[in-house]
């Protein structure tokens, strides 16, 4: 089934305690679309960029299956910059810098091929284009996924709060899941979270796991624990769009197939955080893939005499 991906396309500038870069391509959307394209086939980007953004990489999106006819290239326009600086634990992080660029007045238009699609990603962007996006689609997709960050809880809380009836699943980090809430234990912001809409709650707590919340049900995917963890820079939306793309290629939104798919998330954000940037997602094979969800299988898998 084919899914439709917006959020941010972007250059960011980041350190962690291993390393510098100077720009690199990042934004949620380049790693959602990368994420999903392991999993499935009609995989539609909508975003914007500046005249400045490498053809390079769009050539690599299109080589990963992804269509590219909803990137909107501003000419004259520089394309969306975020800089972002690790604290030693790798878990929290300062933004360090913003440019919102070619984002400032981003009026996504959705090309006509993509209509009709039935699983909608809702990458990080402010809530309000987010908003847009489903009110620009003819039909209701069968499933739509939210992601969004503190940023936008702290500055467009109503936006959000009137985007949250019109999706099906929420992903958040932990600490968002407290901010949007107010409540400390993840259980009871999940359950307020689901009264503000969305059936279904993720929360991610970075490197110790995710937790899915689905009709008083719970399930828990740990994370994998990595020798080596350069740059957890993208590892949301690269869970994201490995959560995804399972569900879009499987065509099954039950709690059951939502559970491998949390699975198939984090094996994904396990490889995006190995190496800076994007670098690791845009070269993996299936058998790396298959070969490290059989690892998380094998992690908590325990019998009972
Ligand atoms: P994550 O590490 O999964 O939270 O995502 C990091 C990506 O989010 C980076 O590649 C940034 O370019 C992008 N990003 C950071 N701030 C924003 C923002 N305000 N709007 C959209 N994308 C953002």
């Amino acid at each position: 089934m084919s899914l439709l991906t917006i959020g941010s396309v972007a250059f960011d500038a980041l350190e962690t305690p291993f390393g510098k870069t100077d720009k690199i391509i990042g934004g949620a959307a380049t790693y959602i679309t990368l994420s999903a394209s392991y999993f499935t086939e009609g995989n539609n980007l909508v975003a914007v960029v500046g005249d400045d953004f490498p053809q390079s990489m769009i050539d690599d999106l299109n080589q990963h299956g992804v269509n590219t006819e909803g990137l909107e290239i501003r000419q004259g326009e520089k394309t969306f910059f975020w800089s972002g600086k690790y604290h030693n634990d790798m878990n929290t992080r300062d933004t360090v810098e913003v440019q919102l660029n070619v984002m400032e007045n981003f009026d996504p238009v959705i090309p006509e091929s993509y209509q009709n699609c039935q699983y909608l990603m809702l990458g990080n962007t402010a809530p309000a284009i987010q908003r847009m996006v489903i009110e620009r689609l003819h039909t209701r997709p069968k499933l739509i996924v939210l992601d969004t960050m503190n940023l936008w809880i702290e500055i467009a809380r109503p936006d959000l709060m009137g985007l949250l009836p019109l999706v099906d699943v929420l992903v958040v980090n932990d600490e968002e899941a407290r901010q949007l809430t107010g409540q400390y234990a993840l259980v009871t912001a999940a359950a307020k979270i689901r009264e503000m809409g969305p059936k279904t709650v993720i929360i991610k707590k970075g490197e110790h796991g995710a937790l899915l919340f689905h009709e008083g049900q719970i399930f828990f995917a740990p994370a994998l624990p990595l020798a080596e963890v350069f740059d957890p820079t993208g590892a949301g939306d690269t869970f994201a769009g490995g959560f995804i793309g399972h569900l879009a290629k499987t065509d099954d939104v039950s709690f059951e197939n939502m559970k491998r798919a949390i699975i198939y998330g984090s094996a994904m954000a396990s490889f995006c955080v190995e190496k800076f940037g994007a670098e690791r997602i845009m070269n993996l094979t299936k058998d790396e893939i298959q070969a490290r969800v059989s690892e998380f299988v094998k992690l908590s898998a325990f019998g009972l005499e």
